[in-house]
């Protein structure tokens, strides 16, 4: 193989091209807008630049945040100190940081739309609004709305949620988390350079319906969004079904980052994914163990081996996670009491927070942690509950 296009130049296909061009392929970036301020929080977790250290190490502006509050209407308020900070980019910094190493580790990078692929015996004619070109292998990186639709993940309703949100110019040093009643998603107000990114997400609620709760918040919190920029956008959020067929790879192709579904469905933590992705899409093109048919296949054992089945089991915890019951009160107000009261619970939290935590080892610690104070014992069966219940859809626990 000795061409690849990578289709998208957002954090998943800049790192993929970054890797392909590094190790001497004839590598091409192919994007409509370039650098741009994609909708996002731009929140990057210790396990993404604890894996990726230049994403902490360089000079691209951005807020390194210590401290949380997370916030349940009826629990009221725990903060959380983050031992290991939660950076925060401006998504137009940080694609601009990624696209420029991809460029300096020589890919080119190309502005422009592609509007379709053709399969040839030897590999791809990919055409753009600029016209059309020959290459071997495809790295699909579209994000969350890819058009290409012989490509990619194969979307239902149930498979995305709803982000939107405002750049609101203001200023704070923590992170607000709001939980709020029969929403599976949340409120967060992100500290970034300049200004705060307050979103919402949410499953299975429309949009028009998702603002008004995010605005009533803001009113209440005496946050103004007249005349900040609204922002909205789609999050891949696959359910646990889904995880099970998603179309990630086929022939002469790889899915990466959004274009692959590749987010937590809880937290909706897309860019550790996406470069994650990236790097293991871009593993699998250059190792020449593999011939052209059997990288796909490959390239979805990796992929699940690595996070996917962690991020497969998280999607059926979600509900429970949002919408669930315990002992008379809600599962979000109950983490909060929780980690006001067990250090043990605050130590997970805090880890997850990280990203260090997955999903299918919790029940292993919880394992762990059998002896301790009344709150300890309490928290304990709290996971134990949330963890090992069978059926995502059934909300109460
Ligand atoms: C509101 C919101 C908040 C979020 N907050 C966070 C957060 O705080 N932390 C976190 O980790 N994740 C967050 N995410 C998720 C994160 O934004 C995504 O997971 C991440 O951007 C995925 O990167 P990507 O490269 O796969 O896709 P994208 O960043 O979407 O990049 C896709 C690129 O492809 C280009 N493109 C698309 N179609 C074409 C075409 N036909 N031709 C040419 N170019 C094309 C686009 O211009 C774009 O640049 C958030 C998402 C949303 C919506």
């Amino acid at each position: 193989m000795k061409s690849v296009a990578v289709l998208g130049g957002g954090p998943a296909g800049s790192f993929a091209a970054e890797r392909l061009a590094r190790a001497g392929l004839n590598t091409v970036i192919l994007d409509e807008k370039l650098a741009w301020e994609k909708p996002c929080g731009g929140g990057v977790t210790y396990k993404a630049y604890h894996e990726y250290p230049f994403l902490r190490d360089n000079d691209t502006p951005k807020k390194l945040v210590t401290d949380t509050f997370l916030w349940d209407q009826k629990a009221g308020a725990a903060r959380l100190g983050l031992t290991r900070p939660l950076l925060i980019y401006s998504r137009l910094d940080l694609n601009q940081m990624l696209l420029d190493r991809a460029e300096r580790a020589g890919a080119q990078v190309e502005q422009t739309r592609v509007q379709g692929l053709d399969r040839t015996d030897r590999g791809w004619t990919v055409r753009t609004r600029h016209g059309s070109f020959d290459t071997d292998y495809c790295v699909i990186a579209t994000g969350a709305r890819n058009t290409l639709r012989n490509v990619g993940t194969e979307w239902t309703a149930a498979d995305t949620m709803c982000a939107l949100g405002y750049y609101v110019p203001s200023s704070q040093d923590h992170i607000d988390i709001q939980f709020l009643p029969n929403l599976e998603g949340y409120i967060w107000v992100f500290p970034r350079c300049g200004h705060l990114s307050v979103g919402i997400c949410g499953k299975g609620e429309p949009a028009q319906k998702l603002r008004v709760r995010l605005e009533t918040y803001m009113q209440q919190k005496g946050l103004s969004y007249k005349g900040a920029a609204f922002y909205s956008h789609v999050l891949p959020s696959l359910d646990r079904a889904r995880w099970k067929h998603n179309r990630v790879a086929g022939d002469g192709w790889m899915a990466v980052g959004d274009a692959g579904g590749l987010v937590d469905p809880i937290t909706g933590e897309g860019l550790y994914y996406a470069m994650r992705s990236g790097d293991l899409a871009s593993q699998v093109v250059l190792d020449e163990a593999h011939c052209p048919a059997a990288k796909a296949e490959a390239y979805c054992t990796l992929l699940h081996r690595d996070f996917a089945a962690d991020l497969e089991f998280g999607a059926g915890l979600a509900k429970r996670l949002f919408l669930g019951r315990f002992l008379f009160s809600t599962v979000p107000a109950r983490m909060i009491q929780f980690i006001r009261k067990s250090p043990l619970f605050c130590d997970l939290m805090q880890d997850l927070f990280a990203g260090t935590q997955p999903y299918l080892g919790l029940k292993t610690r919880l394992l762990k942690n059998v002896n301790g104070t009344i709150p300890e014992t309490v928290m304990n069966f709290f996971l134990h509950k949330l963890v090992t219940q069978p059926d995502s859809s059934q909300a109460e626990a």
